[in-house]
């Protein structure tokens, strides 16, 4: 009923302009979760606004439920939509805001207040029915927002950066409303428009990664699709690898020197690394990419480990519960992050020696696409 399908959609905003969208394949299974997530201004909202019916689909279909809705009113879709900027009546009291969807469609009386005060209950608003919103903080005042979503029953929510406008604490209060919200709302599906790495990580059951620019026009809007976990452990490109995760995946130059089954040797700041990827199709002395992420270094037990590197550490920035050390490899080679306990003692000038284990290395070639792992982590 709630499952949305996206045929190879495109979206040019002007027959001059280049694709906004290009080339969408996507399937949102009923009641999934489902994250649009990408730098700002790839389309994220232009995407969901096609699913709303609040713009025009240049070509592809999308169906909603099975049913082509290209050319169906935005009403008819069955769908509810919550901005960032939550849009609320200034004169209407929270009851006749989350009403007044249903009141314009004629609905009576008597199933308004019901179901006003079902949402109000699920939203813990039912105290604040009676206030106006310049009563309410931002917090309260995106509840209200959901709650004028969910009294309409759609089978498909969507949300574009609901959470932007409040501060730091709320956004994680309110995040985990949202997480709940989709448990109890049984089958409806939701998409959720975020900028935001971690929201999207935390929320989704699927997170759809879009990318900018240049290649949209050759490769396409959506660079992966995938569970988070897909997503942090398997990114198919240096895009997605540098986009998901925090801090950020180091990225090094490096070259290529063979092969062995499952596995790729490479060099790095003049160290041999083995990568499990499988690399059969490289030729020796071609330029690659190292990816290690700052939470998957380690230091080396010897200064004879295997895949380890010398360091200098140039900063550290103490978080309490871990520590950033930023370090130095190579005379010219870039900073890179590497993320420890807390309690470590190591200072700033100190030299180090870190450990990357294989199965938790990435490669990219040329292009920056990922060579395919052989070692099969969490899913
Ligand atoms: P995001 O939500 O990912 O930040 P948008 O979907 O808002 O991105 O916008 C994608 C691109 O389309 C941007 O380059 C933006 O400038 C352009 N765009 C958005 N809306 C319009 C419009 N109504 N007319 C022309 N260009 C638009
Ligand atoms: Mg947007």
């Amino acid at each position: 009923m709630s499952r949305i399908d996206f045929k190879q959609v495109c979206k040019r905003y002007s027959p001059q302009a280049p694709l906004t969208i290009h080339n969408a394949n996507l399937t949102i299974a009923d009641g999934e979760f489902c994250v649009f997530v990408g730098p700002s201004g790839c389309g994220k909202s232009t995407l969901l606004r096609m699913v709303a019916g609040l713009e025009e689909i240049s070509s592809g279909d999308i169906a909603i439920g099975g049913e082509r809705v290209n050319d169906l009113p935005p009403a008819r879709r069955g769908v509810a939509m919550v901005f960032q900027s939550y849009a609320l009546y200034p004169h209407m009291t929270v009851r006749d805001n989350m009403g007044f969807g249903l009141k314009v469609f004629g609905a009576n009386a008597a199933e308004i207040d019901k179901k006003v005060r079902q949402a109000a209950d699920i939203l813990q608003l039912t105290h604040l029915l009676d206030r106006l919103p310049k009563a309410l903080s931002g917090g309260q005042r995106q509840r209200v927002a959901i709650g004028r979503a969910i009294v309409k029953e759609p089978r498909v929510f969507l949300f574009d950066e609901p959470l932007s406008n409040l501060d730091a604490a709320l956004r994680v209060q309110t995040r985990l409303e949202i997480a709940k919200l989709h448990h109890n709302i049984g089958s409806a599906s939701m998409v959720y428009v975020t900028h935001d790495q971690v929201e999207a990580m935390t929320l989704a059951d699927k997170i759809v990664l879009l990318r900018a620019g240049e290649e949209v026009q050759t490769k396409g809007s959506i660079a992966q699709v995938g569970t988070p976990m897909d997503l942090y452990h398997r990114p198919n490109s240096l895009f997605v690898a540098e986009f998901i995760g925090s801090p950020k995946m180091n990225i090094l130059p490096a070259f290529f020197q063979s092969a062995t089954p499952g596995s790729a040797r490479i060099n790095v700041a003049g160290q041999p690394f083995d990568v499990a990827v499988r690399a059969d199709h490289v030729a020796p002395g071609a330029k690659v990419t190292m990816g290690l992420r700052p939470e998957h270094m380690r230091l080396a037990d010897a200064a004879d480990d295997p895949n380890s590197l010398p360091a200098q550490v140039v900063h550290i920035e103490k978080l309490g519960e871990a520590s950033l050390l930023y370090l130095e490899i190579a005379p010219g080679a870039p900073t890179i992050t590497l993320k420890l306990d807390g309690t470590t003692r190591i200072r700033s000038g100190e030299n180090i020696r870190v450990h990357v284990p294989a199965q938790d290395l990435h490669l990219f070639d040329a292009v920056g696409d990922a060579l395919q792992r052989t070692v099969d982590l969490p899913v």
